[in-house]
């Protein structure tokens, strides 16, 4: 590489964008099949759902090859008015796109210019700091409280100071804690009409399991400010590969901000078939859920067995844990048997691993292997 065009090349970049951290997307597959030597792979690093789609996604698919020609419906018409049809949105107040993160991006282009203030949580989902500082907004964090959940108090005080975009997933990643519905109409009371509430409710229909668990939608319709609840097919509904998130916004304005800012055929002939053919049968999509809420629920008994374990109460598919030690050399050791978990990386978190809820053979093979790890260790 000649030293003198990469000096100018990033001379020519924004400043923001070189500092940004790199999204952590984690190990693939066949990375971690090579490096180890592993033919046996459990996946339990990115929430994804493991009995996969409705068989009905497969029969929406099949005849792709024919339309692969045409470009797809810019505006996800079918799609907007199943969802508006669910949930009882009008659906010029849907937004749909290439996965919620690429909402996410377009919220905060279509908002964000250098130096506004966004609020959100540590650690969090990384696209909720990182898309906010590709745009040069301040982004300020705000700390768990000492039994790994929100500090609904520290988040009164600061919505109140008015931030433009406030972002908070509900359950959140990787925690997986939530704001009851009691904490979430404090969280109300205390914002700003001029503040833009970004809701990202990525693990909905599981929180749907969890006690306490507010109607968001409900709560936020009828409210004078803007807000946007955002949900996915990438996770409950098993279409992580294909890319479709949706957004359930205040008002048809905001939606067409967004349409401004985007990718205009941003969601493709395959994810609109196959996010229409997953809504349409809801029933799959409940079953393998509750599998996992219940998996969810042995995993913890089996893991609070395990000395010097704490396990941060989680509303997902995934648990955060904090195994007392650095995660570096666990994690290492989990990937030498093929599990490939989250270690996560931010001070002050260099003890915690986030597992995804796997099958029930994948969680007791990762069960097993941390109990050995651990034991190993002390
Ligand atoms: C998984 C996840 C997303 C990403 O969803 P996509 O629709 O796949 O882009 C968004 N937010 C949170 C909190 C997530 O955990």
């Amino acid at each position: 590489m000649n030293a003198a065009v990469v000096s100018a090349t990033l001379a020519l970049a924004r400043p923001e964008v070189a500092p940004l951290p790199a999204y952590n997307a984690g190990l693939s597959s066949e990375a971690v099949r090579q490096r180890y030597g592993v033919t046996e792979i459990a996946r339990l690093a990115s929430n994804e759902n493991p009995y996969g789609a409705s068989p009905a996604v497969a029969r929406a698919l099949v005849d792709l090859a024919a339309r692969v020609g045409t470009y797809p419906d810019a505006n996800c018409t079918a799609l907007r008015a199943a969802i508006g049809e669910r949930t009882g949105v009008a659906p010029e107040c849907i937004a749909v796109g290439n996965g919620s993160e690429d909402i996410l991006q377009m919220l905060c282009q279509a908002f964000l210019s250098q130096g506004d203030r966004v609020l959100t949580q540590r650690p969090a989902f990384g696209l909720h700091e990182i898309y906010p500082r590709m745009m040069g907004a301040q982004v300020e964090l705000l700390a768990l409280t000492p039994g790994l959940g929100f500090d609904v108090d520290a988040w009164c005080e600061a919505l109140a100071r008015g931030p433009k975009i406030a972002m908070l997933a509900n359950p959140s990643n990787p925690v997986g804690c939530m704001f009851t519905a009691q904490e979430f109409e404090r969280l109300l009371a205390a914002a700003p009409a001029h503040t833009l509430l970004v809701v990202d409710e990525a693990y909905y229909e599981y929180a749907c399991h969890a006690d306490g668990y507010p109607d968001v939608l409900a709560l936020l319709q009828g409210r004078a400010m803007p807000w946007i609840v955002l949900r996915t097919f990438s996770k409950a509904w098993g279409l992580a590969g294909l890319r479709v998130g949706y957004g359930l916004a205040s008002d048809a304005a905001l939606v067409q901000l967004l349409d401004r800012v985007r990718t205009p055929f941003n969601v493709n002939h395959a994810a609109q078939a196959a996010a229409l053919a997953a809504w349409g049968d809801e029933a799959f999509m409940r079953q393998g859920v509750a599998e996992t809420v219940r998996l969810r629920g042995v995993l913890v008994q089996r893991l609070q067995a395990l000395r010097g374990v704490r396990i941060a109460p989680s509303a997902t598919n995934f648990l955060f844990l904090d195994i007392g030690r650095p995660n570096g050399p666990v994690n290492e050791a989990l990937l030498a048997q093929g599990l490939i978990t989250k270690p996560w990386k931010e001070p002050g978190f260099e003890s915690f691993i986030r597992v995804s809820i796997g099958t029930e053979a994948e969680n007791t093979r990762f069960a097993d292997a941390l109990a050995v790890i651990l034991e190993v260790a002390a």
